[in-house]
């Protein structure tokens, strides 16, 4: 990391203590913030941070920035409208997998083609944290044991690779980085904060209460290759579906018009600058 004054990375640290189980990826992802918002000089009054229902949903709770701690599955619609109504935000949404895949998986792919400026963080521990370890969207199966009492047989279904899915429906900036290296993490954010369009970050963040993955994830993650094109979505969702294999880095990058811009020409060419101004002429 680059060196950044305590003092500057203070102001981004809220006075709410993390409550978190020690040892938790989460910790990584919430370092790597402050420096990332403080490395790239945000504004913290003029930065907001939506969550959903989880471990994770806390996060904002510990920035001190605007923040909105919604409900389950709806972290997206929320920073989605929180962009829309002022474009002039830094927006990151925060979530994990149960909360982005299950019940909000829906939103996941509006998002992505949509290409609205909001960077989303995926802290994916491949289980429900705060429910006591329910299988998730992205449980292993056959990678890493899982027998939990209420799930007594194992796990029957195949599961979700978040990473295929932002590349598949037309996410313009996909990157993996994961909570053993915090390095990476903060490279990673600061890259979707910067990107303009929608960024999704997915982080591999493992539950050392539930489900730890440390070892695993030490194991079977590599670094992408130095070789491998950003611009090619479908090089990158190879790379995503090696099996057994967890490539960290920036798997795809394209710049287009982001949805701020299409709804300013738009507003140019309903003739009115100001949307509100329709609005004001219903009431
Ligand atoms: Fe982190 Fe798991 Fe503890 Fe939740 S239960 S805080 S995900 S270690």
């Amino acid at each position: 990391m680059s060196p950044v004054a305590a003092q500057e990375l203070k102001q981004y640290q809220g006075n709410v203590k993390p409550v978190w189980c020690p040892g938790c990826g989460d910790f990584s992802v919430l370092t790597a913030t402050y420096q990332a918002l403080a490395e790239l000089k945000v504004d913290p009054a003029r930065a907001v941070i939506a969550s959903g229902i989880g471990c994770s949903g806390r996060f904002p709770a510990y920035v001190n920035a605007y923040g909105f701690h919604g409900v389950h599955g709806r972290v997206l619609p929320l920073a989605t409208g929180m962009k829309i109504a002022n474009p002039e935000l830094t927006v990151m949404a925060v979530g994990g997998d149960g909360d982005g895949l299950a019940i909000g998986g829906g939103h996941f792919a509006h998002a992505c083609r949509r290409n609205l400026d909001i960077t989303y963080v995926m802290l994916d521990n491949q289980i429900y944290g705060l429910t006591k370890g329910q299988p998730s969207p992205t449980t292993m199966p056959a990678l890493v044991e899982y027998k939990k009492s209420h799930q007594p047989y194992g796990i029957i279904e195949d599961r979700i690779n978040p990473v295929s899915m932002a590349l598949a429906y037309g996410a313009t900036f996909v990157a993996r980085g994961y909570s053993g290296k915090v390095g990476l993490v903060l490279d990673l954010i600061k890259q979707g904060i910067q990107h303009k369009g929608f960024s999704f970050v997915h982080i591999l963040s493992p539950c050392v209460t539930f489900y730890n993955t440390y070892e695993f994830f030490r194991a079977h993650t590599v670094a992408m290759p130095a070789e491998h094109e950003e611009g090619s979505r479908l090089d990158a969702i190879q790379l995503a579906q090696v099996p057994g294999k967890f490539y960290l880095g920036v798997f795809y990058r394209h710049e287009g018009p982001d949805l701020s811009e299409r709804i300013s020409m738009v507003k140019q060419k309903a003739g009115r600058e100001d949307l509100a101004s329709i609005a004001a002429a219903y009431v």
